[in-house]
């Protein structure tokens, strides 16, 4: 093992090139690996480097793209961003499920965000919140001079809301700044309000503020949808029964739970992702709102129609933007907006909301019937055959060798390997 050491002043200062000269020197790479880091593809690398700090190289994943999708009435081709395979294969079949029905119906999102503000050592925690309601317009007229333009298009800071919480340090009393921020994600927008407030929340209240800064519980910008999905097409009864039964252990079991909801996040995070959105964000929501109860539960609910159908629905917060952080500067991202054709990002979490429930029911029906891996594998006995040092002409051979006979494996793709090499 290489010893190296990690403490490398002014990495930052540095050019991309010297960084990446440093990681040349440290760790000898070939040919190869110093043309991998400077390959950009589409990316300026100048522009790359104003994004993050210390940046070295560009990392690519495979875009693709979700058919079938009808919402709210109209068309939509999905693009994902994600490295696992059959997650856009089951969306796909998924929505085909529900077309036949209608497709899926997404409810209206308010784009609003809450911004937190932590006011402590209060003395006298009532009083300090009858002088917060008494001063309201003026805590509003200042955070909404920090973004005119939002505010002159309709968005911007309306509201707050006081809460009491008790803590180790004593009461503390949480100002909720609830601001509209229309097409954007918000978290800037939202930031700048909340720390230009609070000094004069801080002098009205006679307390000391710490933090302020958004929630990512943005329970102000829920996304619901809604579909019936064919019983015939998802399989028959024996199927939508399975499905059922999986929904009420997902309700009952947070292990179980938490695999439902990841294989919903795994729509919405490629969709984030395509879309130059912050999936940490998206992430960190989706679960909280899962377990605002106290029990950590399913996003998702289901149930049967008459005819025995099923019917699925989805609820969770969704801070997506089509305006702002990266959605405008990665190239990529803007292209992925223009082939969604989403026109604001209210329709953008509708569509989000719509391919969570889609990717929800394509993994259930799976797991329902035939199980998740032989979609799974076929397309990951590609990746094993790679792992294994299968050269590039033989893949296909040996990843169809790998799946005929169900042992999806990397010594067993050596093997076939070296009887394929003898014979040849
Ligand atoms: P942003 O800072 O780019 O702000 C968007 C700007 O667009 C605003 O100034 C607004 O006035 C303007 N605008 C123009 N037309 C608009 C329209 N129709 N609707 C809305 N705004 C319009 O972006 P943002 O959305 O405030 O911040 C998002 C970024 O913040 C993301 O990159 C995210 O990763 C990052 N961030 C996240 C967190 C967190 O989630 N905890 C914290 C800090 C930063």
């Amino acid at each position: 093992m290489r010893k190296i050491n990690s403490e490398i002043s002014g990495f930052y200062k540095l050019t991309i090139e010297e960084r990446q000269k440093i990681l040349n020197d440290l760790f000898d790479l070939n040919q190869d690996e110093r043309k991998l880091l400077h390959n950009f593809g589409y990316f300026n690398p100048n522009q790359m480097d104003t994004l993050i700090e210390n940046v070295v190289g560009s990392y690519q994943l495979p875009m693709g793209i979700a058919c079938n999708f009808k919402i709210n009435n109209k068309d939509y081709l999905i693009p994902m961003v994600i490295e696992e395979p059959s997650v856009v294969a089951a969306a796909s079949n998924a929505a085909k499920f529900a077309r036949k029905h209608g497709g899926f119906h997404s409810e209206k999102v308010n784009s609003v965000m809450i911004s937190q503000i932590q006011i402590t050592q209060l003395k006298d925690i009532n009083a300090t919140k009858e002088k917060l309601l008494e001063h309201k317009e003026k805590i509003l007229k200042i955070a909404n001079e920090q973004d005119p333009t939002l505010n002159e298009i309709g968005g911007g800071a309306f509201d707050y809301e006081l809460r009491e919480i008790n803590t180790g340090k004593g009461k503390m009393l949480i100002l909720h700044l609830l601001v509209n921020v229309l097409d954007a994600m918000g978290a800037n927008v939202v930031n700048t309000m909340a720390e230009a407030v609070s000094p004069y929340i801080e002098e009205l209240s006679n307390g000391k503020i710490y933090l302020r800064i958004l929630s990512n519980l943005a329970t102000e910008r829920i996304a619901k949808s809604k579909a019936t999905f064919d019983k015939d097409l998802l399989g028959g009864e024996e199927v939508v029964e399975g499905i059922l039964n999986a929904y009420e252990f997902a309700l009952e079991d947070p292990f179980r739970a938490t695999t439902h909801n990841k294989g919903i996040m795994n729509g919405i995070i490629a969709l984030t992702l395509a879309t130059g959105n912050d999936a940490r964000a998206i992430e960190a929501g989706a679960h909280a709102y899962a377990s605002l109860s106290g029990k950590y539960k399913p996003l998702t609910k289901f149930d049967v129609d008459k005819e025995g159908n099923l019917i699925g629905e989805i609820e969770i917060p969704l801070a997506l933007g089509i305006i702002g952080g990266m959605t405008k500067i990665h190239p990529m991202a803007r292209l992925a907006l223009k082939i969604l054709n989403v026109k604001s990002a209210e329709e953008l979490s509708q569509v989000a909301a719509a391919l969570g429930l889609a990717q929800n029911v394509g993994a259930l029906r799976a797991l329902a019937s035939e199980g998740i891996q032989r979609g799974h594998m076929t397309l990951h006995s590609r990746n094993i055959a790679k792992l294994a040092g299968v050269p590039e002409d033989l893949i296909e051979e040996v990843a169809n060798k790998l799946v005929k006979d169900n042992r999806i494996r990397v010594d067993y793709a050596k093997e076939i390997l070296n009887d394929l090499l003898k014979k040849k």
